[in-house]
């Protein structure tokens, strides 16, 4: 039991990633909150937990990372109800493509909006608790394009490495005070999940070709990588960035 009775919070955890990553915090003896802003999608994380025999261990919470008050209402929440936070995985995302002439305003302001402002609101409102513990694990949810950039990604991409900046930052700051804080991120590159799904299945095989171990990644690949971050396993690491893409970069 890799977590055992660590209080986990997991943003979108009904999504691809999130999913996998809730269930195997909860085989690991995890306590797991899950966010999402997406009722239905952890409706369906509650009945596969409980078809594993996990569900004691879950308790979900509809949310949306960019409302500041919510995520406050629902962190102190959380706290109240388990007594710690031990770790959190800002896993919520989104994406919204164009090439960059046609991007639209409430495009770069929707990405925006989730995954670079969601993992601050997350944050920010967890890490009152982890200072006051004194320790903690925070892993953000970057990719191989806040690194390299990708074709029609502006938005996205942006947000990725803002989330690198972020991750950096807190790694530093959180400690000040001797906290054993530790904030890393994860840069995965295709990964098989609603996100995905999206992209022609002629890109799909160019990565592949592309790729060193000749395919996508599954949202169990990522999980793994959450959990040796998220565990005491990684207890020396901080403030890095950590590939999970088959060698699709070298
Ligand atoms: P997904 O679309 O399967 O899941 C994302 C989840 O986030 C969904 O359940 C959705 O409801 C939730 N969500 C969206 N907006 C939200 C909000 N405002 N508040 C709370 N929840 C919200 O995506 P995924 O592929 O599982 O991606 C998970 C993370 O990994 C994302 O941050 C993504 O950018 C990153 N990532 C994914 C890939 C990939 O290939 N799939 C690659 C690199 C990075």
């Amino acid at each position: 039991m890799r977590l055992k009775d660590k209080v986990c919070i997991v943003t979108g955890a009904g999504g691809g990633i999130g999913k996998a990553t809730t269930l195997l915090f909860l085989e690991e003896g995890a306590k797991a909150a899950a966010c999402d802003i997406s009722k239905e999608a952890l409706e369906s994380l509650e009945k596969e937990a409980t078809e594993k025999g996990l569900a004691e261990g879950l308790k979900t919470f509809i949310l949306d990372v960019t409302n500041r008050e919510e995520v406050k209402k629902v962190v102190d929440e959380i706290y109240k109800t388990f007594g710690s936070i031990d770790v959190l995985i800002n896993n919520a995302g989104v994406t919204k493509d164009q090439l960059l002439l046609r991007m639209r305003e409430e495009d770069w302001d929707f990405v925006i909006n989730v995954n670079l402002k969601g993992v601050f609101n997350m944050t920010q409102a967890v890490a009152k608790y982890m200072l006051k513990q004194g320790k903690g694990s925070i892993v953000n949810a970057s990719s191989l394009v806040g690194v390299y950039g990708n074709i029609g990604q502006t938005n996205y991409s942006a947000t990725k490495a803002g989330v690198i900046g972020m991750t950096k930052t807190w790694a530093k700051e959180l400690t000040l005070r001797g906290a054993q804080i530790r904030v890393n991120a994860i840069a995965p590159g295709f990964i098989r999940t609603p996100m995905t799904e999206k992209l022609p299945q002629k890109i799909m095989e160019q990565v592949i070709e592309r790729t060193p171990l000749k395919r996508i990644g599954e949202p169990e690949d990522v999980a793994r990588l959450y959990l040796f971050l998220a565990s005491d396993e990684s207890s020396f690491i901080t403030g890095q960035v950590i590939g999970i893409d088959g060698g699709l970069v070298i």
